[in-house]
């Protein structure tokens, strides 16, 4: 099949790479991304989140534990920007777990979500307000309004990666910080596939991932942006600040699996898991 122009390095290394009845992806050999070939229509997008989308992967359940992560998370960022509170920006607040964890913590925020429904449940529930739009620049920020960005599970379902991003750049103020994290690909299975000659038998391509990025595809991004990339991680099973008590995993077997994998720094190996790559606006000097 033909090479495809890579959507966010701009090589002409890539390759096709996967299909199944859904889906067709490409790789680019350059920045390691694998992308959708056809994109799939905004349509058909819509139609999965306008149905229960929100609900099923994150259920009511999990929600007070997904508070706990993002406590710990924003500490983190708190420490890296020196301490002080100050403005936040969530893109893709979903059911609004950051923005709580962010009010109780002190700090200003705004939401964006091109969920209506999602955005109704946080006005419901919390009763915080949401911007509804489809792509961050339609909400208009003014620049440099930010202290912390946090997009959480959103990069890949973009169109336009490297425009959300640059639009980030914008909005932060000097020395701003960027917190991205997009699931990762790569697991133990997915390994000795490939040594096989199989593509990927262990991961399970979403349609509504229209990218799955690589460490090195998301450092291009943010560089090309302009950030400087503070800090990169791999986070997977056995990471114990992610698996407190199941986010995702949910059964005393699995808990008892991710504390055991975390003691022999397994995560890395067994994956999937997430990839996390941290950035900051460039202060003035
Ligand atoms: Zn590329």
């Amino acid at each position: 099949m033909n090479s495809i122009k890579c959507p966010i390095c701009g090589s002409n290394k890539s390759s096709h790479y996967f299909s199944n009845e859904a889906l067709t992806l490409y790789k680019c050999k350059n920045c390691g991304v694998k992308f959708q070939h056809p994109m799939p229509t905004p349509e058909a997008l819509d139609k999965i989140y306008s149905s229960n989308y929100h609900d099923f992967y994150y259920p009511e359940r999990v929600l007070d534990e997904q508070k706990r992560l993002f406590h710990y998370r924003l500490n983190m960022l708190e420490r890296l920007k020196n301490g002080g509170k100050g403005n936040l920006l969530d893109i893709g607040n979903g059911k609004g777990m950051f923005l709580k964890a962010a009010s109780e913590r002190g700090w200003s925020y705004v939401g964006q979500e091109f969920s209506a429904r999602a955005a109704q449940y946080v006005k419901d529930h919390l009763g915080i307000d949401t911007i509804v739009c489809n792509h961050l620049s339609e909400a208009n920020f003014n620049p440099e309004s930010f202290d912390i960005v946090h997009m959480s599970h959103v990069l890949e379902h973009l169109y336009n990666p490297e425009q959300t991003i640059r639009e980030i750049y914008r909005i932060l103020k000097p020395g701003g910080l960027f917190y991205c994290e997009v699931p990762r690909q790569s697991n133990l299975l997915n390994f000795l596939s490939n040594l096989f000659g199989k593509k990927d038998f262990g991961f399970d391509y979403k349609f509504v991932h229209l990218f799955v990025f690589s460490m090195l595809s998301l450092r291009f991004l943010l560089e090309q942006s302009g950030f400087e990339i503070l800090s990169t991680w791999i986070e997977g099973v056995g990471s114990p600040h992610r698996y407190i008590r199941g986010v995702h995993y949910t059964s005393y077997w699995t808990h008892l699996i991710t504390k055991i994998a975390g003691v022999f720094r397994l995560e890395t190996l067994l994956g999937g898991g997430n990839l996390t790559i941290i950035g900051r606006k460039e202060p003035i000097t």
